[in-house]
């Protein structure tokens, strides 16, 4: 027998011997076998996940640039487009209205602006992105399969020291806003310039920025203390009455940036029941990029190249030349330092999670606002290679859905049910008392006056006998006592 004949001879045997034990799960020969490749199980958690970010810049694209989301873009112009969050299968991102300190008279109406441009693109998408503004409302997206769209202002100047505006800027849809951004405002202090003598700080937050927190607190706002000096953070923490986030911070004990967050801070989360979304950029995550990239002479040169750029390209119309138009230059500059490993983001999402808690740790990427990020992270459509990094360390199904957006979305309910019981509180408080009605019939309020402040206000006793026929006897109306009844508050 040559080697040939052999050969056909073994094949025929073992085919023999595969046909009298078939293989359990193949039952018949006849069909074509359909094999389709089981998902690893880091894949199956990553699609049944409802995935949340909290930080992404890609706004000023849509105004400066005229960016469309459904414009599927090479990675290298934009981390973010519909297709991008198809395949990352992102559930749910805050897109960051950032108001650059440049625009100062027209906070306000920049904040707008972006605003503005991200109800712009959710109008041209409908069949797959819908504005978002709860908890309930990102459940809701999830279900239909749509992506969520919401809003958090970075930089509490947006609001010009108007408590109105904040106001304005919730019922707008905004959902949290960064008490700073790089820059000290008149009422909080930044990490950014707080070692700069030029500025003048607060030692924290004044009065009214106390009260910022509290109304922010009330109307259902999530307080933002990503950028914001130490002590503006402790003292934030100390005023608010509901969990906080860090939108996009990451660990200081790994990486030295004085705007990722210490350790004391990441346990003050933990007691505060918050969560701190770890920032994917370079310089934040890792310690070696940090220091070549902060070299005084090759900053020197990218802001001096920056200035250049603007001097030479200035708006007809006065405006500020925008980020956006000078990120190429900083993306050509920061692509000289080698980009840190993807292990350097999980070891940070690694470190908060073992310091502040698995509860209390979360994703907030700074896509779109960062010149570099960590190897194999291109994209939104990347973020699947977080999940598998996270499985590979060990990390369970029910913690990485924790990460992914679970822990959000606790904060985010609990940020709506403190609201809610501050808003039952204030009306509580405010409730008509029966002293309240008898002075105002003693100062001879006309009937209808009457019946429109108790609607307003509400009342906190119970109409007996007794004081129904005093107030018929001060000559009060059926439409007054039936006003009472109704506006009784439990
Ligand atoms: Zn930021």
């Amino acid at each position: 027998m040559n080697l040939k004949r052999f050969l056909i001879c073994l094949l025929l045997l073992s085919s023999i011997a595969l046909a009298q034990h078939p293989a359990p799960h193949k039952k018949t020969a006849r069909a074509a076998p359909v094999t389709r490749p089981k998902a690893d199980p880091a894949t199956a958690i990553h699609q049944s996940a409802l995935i949340i970010d909290t930080h992404a810049d890609t706004p000023q694209r849509f105004l400066d640039e005229n960016f469309d989301i459904g414009q599927n873009t090479p990675a290298s112009d934009g981390h973010i487009d519909l297709d991008k969050i198809k395949q990352g299968n992102l559930g749910a991102e805050f897109f960051s209205i950032w108001v650059e300190p440049e625009f100062k008279g027209d906070y306000a109406q920049r904040a707008m602006d972006l605003i503005d441009s991200v109800y712009q693109q959710a109008a041209r998408h409908p069949d797959k992105m819908t504005m978002a503004f709860s908890a309930d409302d990102i459940a809701r997206a999830h279900d239909q399969h749509k992506f969520a769209a919401l809003m958090g202002i970075e930089g509490g100047h947006a609001i010009e020291d108007d408590m109105r505006l904040l106001r304005d800027f919730y019922r707008m849809g905004v959902r949290y806003m960064t008490l700073t951004w790089s820059n000290t405002n008149e009422w909080a202090d930044s990490s950014g310039d707080i070692q700069d003598p030029n500025v003048k700080h607060h030692n924290g937050m004044t009065d009214f920025g106390k009260d910022v927190v509290r109304e922010m607190n009330r109307l259902g706002m999530i307080v933002d203390i990503s950028h914001v000096s130490d002590a503006t953070f402790y003292q934030a923490l100390l005023v608010s009455q509901a969990p906080v986030i860090a939108s996009h911070s990451s660990s200081r004990e790994l990486t030295n940036q004085p705007r990722n967050m210490t350790d004391d801070m990441l346990r003050a989360m933990t007691n505060n029941g918050g969560v701190v979304m770890v920032n994917f950029y370079s310089a934040f995550i890792d310690e070696s990029y940090r220091k070549a990239s902060s070299d005084p002479e090759k900053i020197r040169q990218r802001d001096a190249e920056v200035a250049a750029y603007k001097k030479a390209h200035p708006h007809p119309d006065g405006s500020p030349v925008t980020y956006d138009e000078t990120a190429g230059i900083e993306k050509k500059w920061a692509a000289q330092f080698p980009r840190p490993p993807l292990k350097s983001l999980i070891d940070h999402i690694d470190h908060i999670a073992k310091v502040a808690g698995i509860d209390h740790v979360g994703l907030g990427s700074d896509f779109d606002g960062v010149t570099s990020l960590p190897e194999g992270i291109d994209s939104v459509a990347d973020l699947p290679k977080i999940t598998q990094a996270l499985y590979q360390r060990g990390y369970t199904r029910e913690q990485i859905l924790k990460i992914l957006g679970g822990n959000f979305m606790r904060v985010m309910r609990e940020v709506e049910a403190t609201s809610k019981r501050l808003q039952d509180e204030r009306k509580e408080s405010d409730a008509l008392s029966f002293e309240d009605i008898e002075l105002m019939l003693a100062n001879r309020v006309n009937p209808a006056q009457l019946v429109d402040r108790i609607r307003q206000h509400g009342v906190n006793f119970d109409l007996t006998p007794e004081r129904r026929t005093r107030l018929k006897d001060e000559k009060v109306d059926d439409s007054a006592l039936d006003a009472i009844v109704k506006a009784r508050k439990k």
